[in-house]
């Protein structure tokens, strides 16, 4: 049950809803978004008190959702969510967003060169890891705060949009600083701590499918950062594990079908992790085109095989610019752009 509040009420309206709603033992958390305050109802609601509740003067209607995952459900929003960020870009619209780049910034001069051949292939958005989920801890954990600098100023000269993984807590407004989206990784899918804050943000956050997830502990996982007040909640599929030794993951796109139809969020595909060899990136982004995706989040380098994470799934510079004009081709045949 989710309750609407009056756009124009004031502190004692809302004051003394609160007293019916204690008094009634009805528990709610108070969600503040940008453009509307509502009231999510935690528990029992009983039919009595809705009625009483519907016509408090503070109080615009009442929704039932039969759904958890209450915000991120279809029923509290039929229309498709716009993710707007950098300006003018916009996820979730008819347009396909594509985001690419190295898994990690290695260096200034890697990430410059990087950002003028995405820019060259139609990309939007630069992605690079400056703060790395390795499994191995002896692995390249990633530049740190001057990653972020590199890969914020490369952005900057070629006029594209930033993307950048979000591990900790501790690091969430540094970051905030630099990127345009938080990425957060399929390990921290239910790092519950990290998606509270995050829902204070008002930047997007691109949430990653936990390698494990099911499609309800995916939307729960948003649900965290919805309820926060942060609206601009993008989802990702990555692929998951199965018993497939020949990809490194299985890209899941009956994730992107089922989602399309539960929720309001856009969804992104990368098959990057999904399939984890460069030669069948080009083939899964097509399909997750088809398969209704608004927008593709992909690693490619200036030199796949010297790539110092994920070398194997990384796609050259031309494959990445084939791919693109390739993909922009599906999604003018599915009505997209
Ligand atoms: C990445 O995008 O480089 C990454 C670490 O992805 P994931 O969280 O999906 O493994
Ligand atoms: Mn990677």
């Amino acid at each position: 049950m989710i309750i609407f509040l009056k756009k124009d009420i004031t502190a004692k309206m809302e004051k003394k809803l609160h007293e019916l709603l204690a008094f009634r033992k009805v528990d709610v958390i108070s969600v503040n978004r940008r453009d509307q305050r509502l009231l999510v109802v935690t528990g029992r609601f009983p039919e009595m008190t809705r009625r009483e509740v519907e016509d408090h003067i503070a109080v615009e209607s009442i929704l039932e959702t039969d759904r958890p995952y209450k915000l991120a459900s279809k029923s509290f929003k039929t229309d498709p969510t716009l993710v707007k960020f950098n300006g003018k870009l916009r996820i979730g619209g008819s347009e396909i967003i594509i985001m690419a780049g190295p898994c990690s910034v290695e260096s200034k001069s890697q990430i410059n060169q990087m950002a003028k051949h995405m820019k060259e292939s139609g990309t939007h958005v630069l992605r690079g890891g400056a703060f790395k989920p390795r499994t191995d801890p002896y692995d390249f954990q990633g530049l740190g705060k001057i990653g972020l600098h590199f890969l914020k100023n490369a952005a900057k000269m070629h006029h594209l949009g930033v993307i950048t993984e979000v591990l900790d807590v501790r690091a969430i407004e540094l970051i905030e600083k630099y990127t345009d989206i938080f990425q957060v990784g399929s390990r921290n899918m239910q790092n519950y701590p990290l998606l509270k804050e995050l829902g204070h943000c008002r930047k997007p956050v691109l949430l990653k499918r936990g390698m494990w997830a099911t499609y309800k502990e995916f939307l729960l996982a948003a649900e965290y950062i919805l309820v926060g007040g942060n609206d601009k909640v993008i989802l990702c599929e990555r692929g998951i594990r199965t018993h497939v030794p020949e990809t490194r993951f299985t890209l899941d796109l009956n994730a992107v079908a089922y989602l399309k139809q539960e929720t309001h969020l856009p969804i992104v595909v990368d098959p990057s992790h999904g399939v984890g060899r460069a030669s069948l990136v080009r083939s899964m982004s097509k399909a997750a085109i088809a398969a209704g995706a608004d927008g593709l989040l992909i690693e490619a380098h200036h030199d796949p095989r010297h790539s110092v994470s994920d070398a194997d799934q990384a796609i050259s510079t031309t494959e990445l610019t084939k791919l693109v004009l390739e993909v922009k081709k599906v999604a003018r045949a599915v009505g997209r752009s």
